[in-house]
């Protein structure tokens, strides 16, 4: 698939803030990614870096916009390691000396990278499908269809823990466990001025809901994570007063667009509910009686990563279903299989 770059606009958005995004259409979608500058007494530090594909020249005019040396960079925060968030983190990397900071959960994303979504090999990957009850064309389709990703290359990172913080200058970012979009996904919280970096965890209205995505790599439940973690969010809301998000626009209300995620995660776990009978089924039968596209397609009418984050998506709804008491699971034959409760 072609990305093209269309833009790579910089502006201070907040004081000693400074955001430089990169427009990427890629396919059907125009991704807007952002990756973020703070700079606060000669020192900085990066909030993701973006996506790789304009040759860095986002970041080239973050810096020459902020006035900001790339040498005065201490330490690259990533909030996952998602090619959108992480494309230069290398690049800037040796070019400045800085650290590459990101959670120890994140290993396991970072070696996913490196296969076929957390598997080896590809005839793995097959296998895995075929587990979850896809027939063997489908197994061999969907497997196909993922766009290949670039591995994480950062030689040594910093892995990081839900208690350390990151400073910048007289600033200071608290790290934040958020997993379920990925297993290490963190945001930051400025608690002296309220400002959440979300990376994908909470995205504004426009920029996409974030993808909570069971596969071989993720722990078993991973939209519990996710809810878990939003609910944290949702409890420190006083705290926070503002929102950058790793795409789209600052967010003023923080409170509203907690409440949305949470809420549309609830209307996804009631479009799982409704897939399911009293029949036993596999994954991958129930997640091709949820209507996608709202309603005009079915799971095997998809292609490429929408097919394979559609399957993903719609197995972690499952998952959460049996987690909280809403549907049953039974395991024949080795097989993962769902039905009602009752
Ligand atoms: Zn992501
Ligand atoms: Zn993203």
């Amino acid at each position: 698939m072609t990305e093209t770059t269309v833009g790579s606009p910089v502006a201070e958005v907040l004081p000693g803030i400074w955001r430089a995004t990169n427009e990427v259409v890629s396919g059907r979608y125009r991704l807007s990614n952002n990756a973020y500058l703070i700079v606060d007494g000669g020192e900085a530090a990066l909030v993701d870096t973006a996506w790789w594909h304009d040759e860095g020249a986002h970041l080239d005019a973050l810096f020459a916009a902020s006035g900001v040396d790339p040498i005065a960079v201490s330490t690259i925060v990533l909030t996952h390691a998602h090619r959108d968030h992480a494309g230069f983190a290398r690049r800037l990397a040796s070019q400045t000396g800085a650290t590459v900071a990101l959670h120890r959960a994140e290993r396991a994303t970072v070696e996913s990278l490196a296969g076929y979504q957390g598997l080896p090999d590809e005839a793995s990957a097959v296998r895995w499908y075929e587990g979850h009850g896809f027939p063997p064309h489908e197994a061999q389709r969907i497997v196909s269809s993922k766009e290949p990703d670039r591995a994480f290359d950062v030689p040594d990172p910093r892995w990081l823990t839900g208690d350390d913080s990151i400073h910048v200058g007289a600033r200071s970012f608290d790290i934040l466990e958020t997993p379920g979009h990925t297993p290490g996904h963190v945001c930051l919280l400025e608690r002296a001025t309220g400002i959440l970096f979300s990376g994908d965890a909470l995205l504004p209205r426009g920029h996409g809901n974030p993808h909570v995505t069971v596969r071989a790599f993720t722990p078993p439940d991973p939209l519990s994570d996710y809810v878990a973690g939003i609910e944290r969010l949702r409890s420190e809301a006083g705290e926070i007063s503002v929102c950058l998000p790793g795409h789209g626009p600052l967010v003023e209300d923080p409170l509203a667009m907690i409440d949305d995620h949470l809420a549309y995660a609830e209307a996804k776990l009631g479009v799982a509910e409704r897939a399911l009978d009293a029949t036993p089924r596999t994954a991958f039968e129930v997640v091709s009686r949820m209507p996608w596209h709202g309603g005009s397609a079915t799971l095997t009418d998809l292609e490429g990563d929408e097919l394979f984050l559609a399957f993903a998506d719609g197995f972690a709804r499952l998952r959460r279903l049996v987690t909280t008491g809403r549907a049953e699971r039974r395991i024949e034959a080795g097989v993962e299989l769902f039905h009602r409760v009752g």
